[in-house]
């Protein structure tokens, strides 16, 4: 590729802080939150968006706030984070479900304005619109990061840096080793997630009541679609029998979710393999897939799955959503057999409760990994294993290919970023990098904002 020198230039400093998170997600909104509890530390959120939120706005239902044994395994910050939302009429109860554990059906347009409330409430200052392209990193520590924005190249300087971007940009700008997808570099495909509404609900439920063998739900008995909200998997033989009719579909399974609203379905069916969403040329052809895709899965909704008859297309999502891309080498990185095991960790700082679910790089199916229990989640996955001044939580923290497609899901990273947010806090304390907080220290912490740490 061709290339031209960029001449070295001075920068402007925008801002000097104690905490910087990047990335608004569900990881940075509770990172943000938690840090911000020590009410001497001026604490700072960016985003590129023009809202927070994440994954949280595109039309996901939160899972696994109940563990495999029904119990609630994620607490403290983020059923915070759900009561407000409770408050306004916004979520659904954490109803139990046999192949995701639970699942919490949100309003996303709601989740950016709680997301607003929690930050003015902790005296969060938030910046939006700046994207992180680079970071400042002297003697082995990153000291802050450079933003592009409308107003140009600036910096923020931080005493610590927490990435929530997904992505893991900080770190990997930073020149933290990072790794993605599995032994060939295989990655969860993408989706576009998309809202139909006018759906007869009813006609769904007795369908997959009344006929299992034809409307199947793979693990899930019939009765859990009687009522109540729910997320199908399964109409496989509709789609083998769409398929033999011509029918584009990308996915072997139907997985509908109901809204807050009785006649609401978000569709998570399109799926582009093969994106790279750190490559821009990548994640666009994947947009234009996913976006003729959303046409195909709506047809066959339509002809195939009862209910779907007279339904429209309310909406799509502001942007298709990345299951997998960077995760950082920690000073621990988590694996499917820590997950499988139940493994115990003396630096737990979560528990969840998600099974391993693989989305299959190459498209069609998934692989699922159910466990017994729910399971700890150490200290050091949050902690790069060669920098200091730098925590990394959500989706890119240190986990292997098997172990990130459990602990993906939003009710994990929200409290991986509680706990990162509260760890950088208690270490610019006690005067010390995260890398050596004590780590009793942050359990306390977390323990004390009613986080759930024991099994
Ligand atoms: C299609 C799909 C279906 C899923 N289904 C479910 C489900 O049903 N339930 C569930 O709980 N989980 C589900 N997941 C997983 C879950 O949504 C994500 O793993 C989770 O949201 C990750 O949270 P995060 O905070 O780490 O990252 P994100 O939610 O991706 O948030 C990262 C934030 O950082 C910002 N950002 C990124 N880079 C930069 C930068 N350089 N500068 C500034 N800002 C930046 C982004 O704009 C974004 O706001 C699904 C994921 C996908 C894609």
């Amino acid at each position: 590729m061709k290339s031209i020198f960029e001449p070295a230039r001075e920068l402007k400093v925008r801002a000097e802080v104690d905490v910087l998170v990047v990335g608004a997600g569900p990881a940075g909104i509770m990172a943000a939150e938690a840090a911000a509890q020590d009410k001497n530390l001026k604490v700072m959120l960016i985003e590129q968006r023009g809202y927070m939120g994440g994954n949280l706005t595109i039309g996901l239902p939160i899972l696994s706030f109940l563990g495999p044994k029904g119990n609630q395994v994620v607490k403290g910050g983020a059923q915070k984070f759900i009561d407000r939302m409770w408050a306004k009429g916004a979520a659904s109860e954490h109803k139990p479900c046999k192949n995701h554990m639970s699942l919490t059906i949100i309003d996303p347009d709601q989740a950016k304005t709680v997301a607003w409330e929690i930050m003015d409430d902790a005296g969060v200052e938030v910046l939006l619109y700046v994207f992180v392209v680079d970071t400042i990193v002297e003697n082995g520590k990153v000291k802050g990061v450079v933003i592009e924005s409308k107003a140009g190249r600036e910096v923020i300087l931080a005493k610590t840096v927490i990435d929530c971007t997904g992505d893991g940009d900080v770190a990997f700008r930073a020149g933290v080793e990072c790794n993605k997808g599995d032994e060939n570099g295989g990655m969860q495909p993408p989706t576009l997630m998309f809202l139909m509404r006018g759906v007869e609900m009813q006609k769904l439920r007795d369908a997959i009541c009344l006929e299992p063998e034809k409307f199947d739900m793979d693990v899930m008995p019939p009765s859990q679609f009687r009522e109540g909200k729910f997320i199908t998997v399964g109409l496989r033989g509709r789609i083998l029998e769409a398929q033999q009719k011509g029918y584009n579909i990308p996915v072997a399974r139907t997985i509908l979710i109901t809204g807050l609203n009785d006649d609401e379905i978000w569709v998570n069916m399109t799926r582009v393999s093969g994106v790279d969403s750190t490559d821009p040329v990548s994640y666009t052809k994947g947009e234009h897939d996913a976006r003729k895709q959303m046409y195909d899965v709506m047809a066959y909704l339509k002809d195939f799955v009862p209910g779907f008859e007279n339904s429209w297309l309310e909406r799509s999502a502001a942007f298709m959503g990345i299951r997998e891309s960077r995760v950082i080498v920690g000073k621990y990185v988590m694996t499917a057999q820590d997950i499988l095991e139940q493994k115990r960790f003396d630096d737990a700082i979560a528990v969840a409760g998600y099974p391993v679910d693989i989305h299959h790089a190459k498209g069609g199916d998934c692989t699922m990994l159910f466990c017994e229990d729910a399971y700890q989640i150490p200290y050091g996955v949050l902690v790069p294993q060669t920098i200091e001044g730098l925590l990394v939580a959500g989706r890119c923290s240190a986990m292997d290919h098997e172990a990130m497609a459990a602990t993906r899901v939003m009710s994990t990273c929200m409290a991986l970023g509680e706990a990162a947010g509260t760890a950088a806090r208690i270490a610019i304390a006690d005067g010390v990098e995260p890398s050596a907080v004590d780590v009793a220290k942050v359990q306390k912490a977390l323990i004390d904002n009613d986080a759930y740490l024991a099994l």
